[in-house]
């Protein structure tokens, strides 16, 4: 099946000057007068395309293709909303690449067999307000109730926060989702495609060191319980231990605090957080008890006071087996090399795969660089991930 590239490109830089902002990049916050004019558009697209368009309770917008058959439908999109100075293909490229797709497949092969539908949805990244996968959890119905804020902005959009527990879905087979990689590996490595075998799980510790606060003149360096010396000996822990363990194991220091941050006090308490993350859960667990342990014994030798607090942990998803295994086939069919990847950041098929089975396909982020003005693709990479998802919705859906 033949892809036409140019309304791929076309409908992406459309997308990039709605909400243009003036130092580069886009940003279209959730309910906000760019994101709306980008639904809009994304509904005309839809509507051209032959499909029945609806948008629910919080504002996802869905454009469906009846199918012969009764029963679940086949999904695809992403979200519409962006960072602040996003890039042009964030959430906007499986939009697109998923109304090309569907939009391909309508014209040529006519009627699905199962239900084929292209969602936009309304929020994934945080965008506006402090909650993310707004717009996928409300389709799981995990929204119980709507922050006044929220539900403030939503009437300024015409939408009804009481009724929220209506845009819950049953009715879903399948979600496949086409993304930038955001991250430097399928560049690095020359690979122009991949299949995504899970996303990663999250854990965010929190860590106070405490030692003893004394005059950095008096006091004589054996005599001492500097907490920073030893939050920072076992900083350099945490990063040689992820390291030791390779790909897709990371670990990042992001913050850290001392107390009482004064250029001639030996630091008293030091408080930093720790982000891990691993594809698997057992070796993310792992890889926490390492760093627990070593931190350990760095404090004991150095006669400080360490507690470590779990702040949050977000348990991998592996995306489906079945879905994995016909997107290789897809790509295969397409002429396309591919590899699989885990996915190092959050996407909303893992708020999805409560409901429904899960796929993604990452096209090459060039340098890696993402949620800046300075994320691109190759316009050949981002054809032949078209290519490889309308492939795979033509297996699944005709
Ligand atoms: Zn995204």
């Amino acid at each position: 099946m033949r892809i036409d590239g140019a309304p791929i490109h076309l409908r992406l830089d459309e997308l990039y000057e709605i909400g243009a902002e003036p130092t580069g990049g886009a940003y279209r916050p959730l309910y906000g007068d760019a994101w709306a004019t980008a639904v809009e558009r994304v509904e005309r697209w839809m509507k051209d395309a032959g499909l029945t368009t609806h948008r629910d309770a919080v504002g996802n917008l869905w454009g469906r293709a009846e199918g012969h058959d009764k029963g679940k439908a086949v999904v695809t999109g992403s979200h519409i909303d962006t960072v602040r100075r996003g890039g042009r293909l964030d959430g906007a490229l499986g939009i697109v690449a998923g109304l090309t797709a569907v939009e391909t497949l309508l014209t040529t092969k006519g009627k699905p067999r199962r239900a084929l539908e292209v969602v936009a949805i309304c929020e994934e990244e945080g965008s506006r307000f402090n909650t993310n996968f707004w717009g996928s959890r409300a389709i799981t119905g995990a929204i119980d109730t709507v922050d006044p804020e929220i539900a403030a902005a939503m009437r300024e959009r015409g939408l009804d926060p009481a009724t929220v527990a209506t845009a819950a879905r049953d009715d879903i087979d399948t979600f496949v989702e086409l993304h930038i990689e955001q991250g430097a590996v399928l560049d690095a490595s020359r690979q122009p495609l991949a299949v995504v075998s899970a996303i990663v799980g999250t854990a965010h510790l929190e860590v106070t060191v405490t030692g003893r606060a004394d005059h950095a003149g008096t006091t004589p360096m054996e005599l001492r319980h500097d907490a920073l010396a030893g939050g920072a000996a076992m900083i350099q822990a945490v990063e040689s231990i992820a390291r030791s363990l390779g790909s897709p194991a990371v670990a990042t220091v992001g913050k850290v605090r001392t107390e009482p941050d004064q250029i001639n006090v030996v630091p008293g308490r030091v408080v930093f957080t720790i982000d891990v993350r691993h594809a698997d859960l057992g070796a993310r667990r792992a890889l926490e008890e390492r760093i627990r342990s070593l931190s350990a014994t760095i404090a004991s030798e150095r006669g400080l006071e360490l507690d470590m607090r779990l702040l949050q942990e977000r348990a991998p998803v592996p995306m489906d087996t079945g879905l994995r295994a016909l997107f290789a086939r897809a790509a295969k069919e397409a002429g396309v090399r591919t590899t699989e990847l885990a996915s190092g950041a959050g996407h909303d098929a893992q708020v999805l795969a409560v409901k429904c089975k899960v796929g993604m396909l990452f096209v090459p982020s060039i340098g890696g660089r993402s949620h800046c003005p300075e994320e691109n693709t190759s316009p050949e990479h981002l054809e032949l991930g078209t290519k490889v998802l309308t492939k795979a919705l033509e297996l699944l859906a005709f």
